[in-house]
């Protein structure tokens, strides 16, 4: 997976007194934002997460196995969230290379939602109406195990590698296009020169509305929310809708609270889907608590996802009459308006797919 850009050293020439001849210096370089230095000291290896979380050396063979499929990847401040010793603790799982991902199961497959054939131009994902998906770039900040696009082939297929230019024109020719979903990877893993630059094209386009963002680095990676970003988000002439992405209450816990604030305070929608995940949040009380968790930080729920069958996550499954179960318990106990949509994604259909009445 490709890694955010680093900035460059400018060579810069300075003024002189006049009759004298400009010397070259080299500056130094602009500071690298804090967030790219968090990433760049995520944990990446099978020893330093086990070594880091006190974790029985028995798990490591397993922790290879997976690892060698999908890396690992997680960043120390979402790290600090998780329990010590404490194998099934719920943020771990959901990061944790494990030894039933080399199983294979019937029906889970590479792409099981279909992205692939769905491709407009390249990187640009058109199932619905109104609305296209651009895959912005390959790289996350963390690495979930239950990942739909864990085997994408992101180096063919990355919309930022033709400079947007395909991407963006089918958009300009397509005046029934309202939205532009950026995704990826996640998008706010590409640099804020390059977020800005997208954005300023794409508001050329007169007949887009809106820009929705789906992230997972707000909570994974609360660094990423500065100065740099909240400088161009939620500014110009598109509505800006930021997509997070939590599975469970303690996602929200510090450090990713006080980033939450932050974008809160710009006056960002912000709605959050999550996966329906065996082990890690497949009870009433811990769906409940996740819904009434995000709305304090000013989130409202989206979707709660069925998981996408993809290859090597089957682990995390949970049966669909037992998720209609929980869906309902929700509803029970939560304002409808905390309910998230109980959907499924079914390649060639015209939308999410609801599953909530089909008991
Ligand atoms: S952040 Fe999203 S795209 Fe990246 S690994 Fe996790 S689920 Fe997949």
């Amino acid at each position: 997976m490709k890694e955010p850009a680093m900035p460059t050293k400018p060579i810069m020439i300075t003024r002189t007194p006049r009759g004298t001849q400009p010397t070259r210096q080299t500056h130094a370089a602009p500071a690298t934002p804090a967030w790219q230095h968090a990433l760049a000291h995520a944990i990446r290896d099978p020893e330093s997460l086990a070594l880091e979380l006190d974790l029985d050396p028995v798990c490591l063979p397993g922790l290879h196995a997976g690892h060698d499929l999908f890396r690992v990847r997680i960043p120390r401040s979402y790290l600090a969230r998780m329990r010590k010793g404490d194998p099934r603790d719920p943020l771990l799982l959901q990061v944790l290379p494990q030894l039933r991902e080399t199983e294979e199961h019937p029906g889970f497959v590479a792409d099981p939602v279909g992205d692939h054939d769905a491709l407009a131009a390249p990187g640009l994902v058109h199932k619905y109406h109104g609305r296209v998906l651009l895959l912005t770039t390959g790289a996350c900040a963390v690495h979930c195990r239950y990942c739909f696009r864990r085997e994408f082939p992101y180096a063919e297929h990355n919309a930022s590698r033709e400079d947007w230019a395909p991407a963006l024109a089918y958009i300009k020719a397509d005046p029934s296009i309202r939205e532009v979903i950026l995704s990826g990877g996640d998008p706010l893993s590409l640099t804020d020169h390059r977020l800005a630059d997208l954005l300023r094209r794409l508001e050329a386009i007169p007949h887009l509305e809106r820009l929705r963002i789906h992230t997972r680095l707000p909570v994974v990676l609360p660094e990423r929310v500065d100065d740099q970003l909240l400088g161009w988000l939620g500014t110009g002439r598109l509505h800006h809708v930021l997509v997070l992405h939590a599975n469970h209450p303690q996602e929200f816990a510090d450090p990713a609270a006080p980033a939450l604030a932050r974008l809160r305070e710009r006056g960002i929608t912000l709605l959050n889907q999550a996966v329906l995940l065996a082990g890690i949040n497949d009870d009433p009380d811990t769906l409940c608590e996740l819904q009434e968790a995000g709305f304090r930080h000013g989130i409202l729920p989206y979707y709660l996802h069925l998981l996408d069958r993809t290859r090597g996550t089957a682990h995390f499954e949970v049966a669909e009459h037992r998720a209609i179960e929980l869906h309902r318990a929700l509803q029970a106990r939560l304002p409808g308006y905390l309910v998230p949509r109980l959907v499924r994604e079914i390649p060639g259909q015209p939308g999410k797919t609801p599953r909530w009445n089909e008991a």
